[in-house]
């Protein structure tokens, strides 16, 4: 496996695997690997001749007032996890390589971006949106894989490549969970036992959701039953519970797909989960 800090280097480093006719899937983190990174890794090990990583912490996402400073960061692990997984290169830029200080452009995404994390976390998918088509130039990739886990993210990502053709393929992989339903994050990191068990009532309240759906419920009463679960706990702080349509996040339409997306602050973390399900209405 190959490390590099600069766009030069990674340009070099691709240049030779792409004059050799080899495909290369790209998978973006932001680093402290879990399961659900590497079953990203897999599935581009899976697709591709050739894998590359990026870690990088992006500022540009994060809000005033939110972790960017306490965000897990532990190079070697994540190295040596990489390494395990068959990741061939690890691209580790620094905040000044990505965005040196006379950088002028900014990529400003408008309708899905303005509701859920979007309205919690005003700019949060223009720095995602910046940093990702930064990333698909700097990386020219065939394939990159992104996870359900961050659903608004993925339909954002998709209609940005789409709009500013960019020639990448995005390809979108399940979440990965914890035995007891939580999906695994790096910020499960922040979590103390208690809260780590009262985390479990964000996927709890996705079931309940889903349950009130496939028994022909509204997407009004799937909100319901999912911001009850949530908001019955001291220790969990309800950020939104809602239904919406998964690529326009807008209020489902009838007998379509119906997307239940949580958020909530358990202790020290911001926790969001997500459920795609197919609506059966009668
Ligand atoms: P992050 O490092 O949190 O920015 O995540 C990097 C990529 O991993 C994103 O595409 C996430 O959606 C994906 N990811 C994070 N957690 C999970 C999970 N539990 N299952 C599947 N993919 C995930």
């Amino acid at each position: 496996m190959k490390t590099c800090r600069t766009e030069h280097e990674l340009r070099t480093l691709l240049r030779v695997e792409r004059s050799a006719g080899r495909s290369i899937g790209f998978v973006p983190t932001m680093g402290a690997l879990h399961d659900g990174h590497l079953s990203l890794i897999g599935a581009a090990r899976q697709d591709c001749d050739v894998v590359v990583l990026s870690i990088f912490v992006n500022p540009l996402q994060f809000g005033p007032g939110e972790d960017f400073g306490a965000y897990p960061r532990d190079e070697e692990r994540d190295l040596r996890l990489a390494d395990q997984a068959g990741v061939d290169i690890v691209f580790l830029p620094s905040v000044e390589e990505m965005y040196p200080s006379d950088r002028a452009t900014t990529v400003s995404f408008s309708g899905i971006s303005e509701v859920l994390e979007g309205a919690s976390r005003p700019g949060h998918f223009d720095g995602v949106c910046t940093v990702v088509a930064k990333l698909l130039n700097q990386t020219s990739a065939d394939y990159a894989y992104f996870g359900q886990k961050d659903a608004q993210q993925v339909a954002v990502v998709k209609r940005m490549a789409q709009d500013l053709s960019i020639q990448t393929d995005i390809v979108v992989c399940p979440i990965v969970r914890e035995p007891d339903g939580l999906a695994l994050s790096s910020r499960n990191a922040y979590l103390d036992a208690g809260q780590r068990k009262a985390a479990t009532s964000l996927s709890r309240s996705l079931q309940a959701g889903a349950e009130v759906i496939r028994n022909g419920g509204s997407p009004e009463d799937a909100e319901a039953a999912m911001a009850l679960l949530l908001g019955d706990r001291a220790d969990v702080e309800l950020d939104y519970a809602a239904a919406v349509d998964p690529s326009t996040f807008s209020k489902p339409g009838p007998g379509g797909s119906v997307l239940l997306a949580v958020a909530a602050r358990v202790g020290p973390a911001r926790l969001i989960d997500n459920l795609l399900i197919e609506a059966k209405r009668t």
